[in-house]
């Protein structure tokens, strides 16, 4: 008996790797250095004895995302209702129910990399053709060239990763603009990929708008302490949420998640606070990096892009490994040769970081 044969294009596909090794500081995947706050967690204790464990949960999650509106609403011209946010298991499943409502066979996505890898990846798996457009040599965009991109690809999604992941780079507002402008041109649909903005000092949610063909992502992994919690959620125009409420999965968000994602959300001053002391040690870090032998881009997320400039990005990370620090590896991906993500943590987990990249550069 033969095995069942997969899609030709699954076989082609490398798959999406981070690889995790045990080591005693892991400043790898973006996460929050410290645990949720222990409020948060004593609330959430308490009220899942409630729960109706028995029954399927709310399919519309519409406590959460009345809640996540209200919050989110603060920055939009009016407000938001629940039916302007979509909420799934962590914005990788928005991204995927993007591209499974907008995208698929015949239909094209555009990016530019390097960014994160995910929103090609998704695409493929959706069945959706991908453009990968570049960027400049220091990662910014030649907006006339995407402009222009646009006009030639007609992509029924284009992505944006605002700050980008991994390069840290933050598009302005008359950058969002035009490509918008494009974008509605060719009547597609624009993603900004947020899941760094509350990092960063502007955000296009400020642009979402019933008349406009523009998403915003964001993420509970980050900002949230709650990567484990696997929670993300996108807010945009209502006619967009309608058709992604069609194509996910019934019941795909449990009763616990929707729970832990409301309480979250009582605890806004202390993930601001989070927030705030977070991009003082990107401030620090950089600074210090400055004194290093390494080139690095201006972060506007919670990690900051660099690159040794007398040694290779594979040595260097061998080395912080040896010192049990592990930051990300992109020394071999496009258009990233020998360059190293780092995840800022805790004032201690960076000190380590940069003593240990201190030892190793030598
Ligand atoms: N978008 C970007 C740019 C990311 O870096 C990540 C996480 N690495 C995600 C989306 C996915 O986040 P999650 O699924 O945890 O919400």
């Amino acid at each position: 008996m033969a095995r069942p044969r997969v899609r030709d294009d699954v076989a082609l596909m490398p798959g999406y790797h981070s690889p995790q090794v045990d080591v005693r500081v892991r400043l790898n995947t973006n996460e929050a250095p410290d645990a949720p706050p222990p409020a948060f967690t004593e609330s959430l204790a308490v009220a899942m004895r409630g729960l109706a464990w028995n029954r399927y949960p709310d399919r519309s999650a519409a406590a959460l995302r009345s809640r996540i509106a209200e919050v989110e609403g603060v920055a939009v011209h009016g407000g938001l209702s629940l039916s302007n946010v979509f909420a799934a298991n962590g914005s990788n499943e928005v991204l995927q129910t993007l591209c499974l409502a907008y995208g698929g066979a015949g239909r094209t996505v555009l990016t530019h990399e390097p960014t994160y890898a995910l929103h090609s990846h998704i695409a493929r798996v959706c069945g959706t053709e991908v453009v990968e457009g570049p960027r400049n040599d220091d990662f910014t965009l030649d907006v006339a060239e995407v402009v222009s991109r646009v006009h030639s690809v007609r992509p029924a999604i284009t992505f944006l990763c605002s700050p980008n992941n991994p390069t840290g780079r933050l598009e302005d507002r008359e950058t969002v603009l035009e490509v918008l402008a494009a974008v509605e041109s060719v009547d597609g649909l624009l993603v900004i990929d947020e899941a760094y903005g509350q990092f960063s000092p502007w955000s296009a949610l400020s642009l979402v708008d019933e008349d406009r063909s523009i998403v915003v992502t964001r993420t509970y992994s980050k900002t949230w302490s709650a990567a484990a919690l696997r929670l993300g959620y996108l807010v945009g125009p209502t006619w967009c949420v309608a058709e992604l409420d069609k194509v996910v999965l019934p019941y795909h968000l449990d009763a616990l998640k929707q729970l832990a994602g409301l309480l979250a959300l009582d605890h806004l001053n202390e993930m601001d606070a989070r927030v705030a002391r977070l991009v003082e040690q990107r401030g620090r870090v950089a600074n210090a990096l400055d004194s290093l032998e390494v080139d690095q881009w201006p972060s506007s997320a919670n990690f900051i892009l660099f690159r040794p400039r007398h040694r290779s990005g594979d040595q260097v990370w061998a080395g912080l490994v040896e010192r049990s620090v592990l930051v990300r590896n992109c020394a071999s991906w496009p258009g990233l040769t020998d360059c190293l993500r780092v995840t800022l943590g805790t004032p201690d987990e960076n000190d380590e970081f940069l003593a240990a990249l201190g030892e190793v550069l030598g």
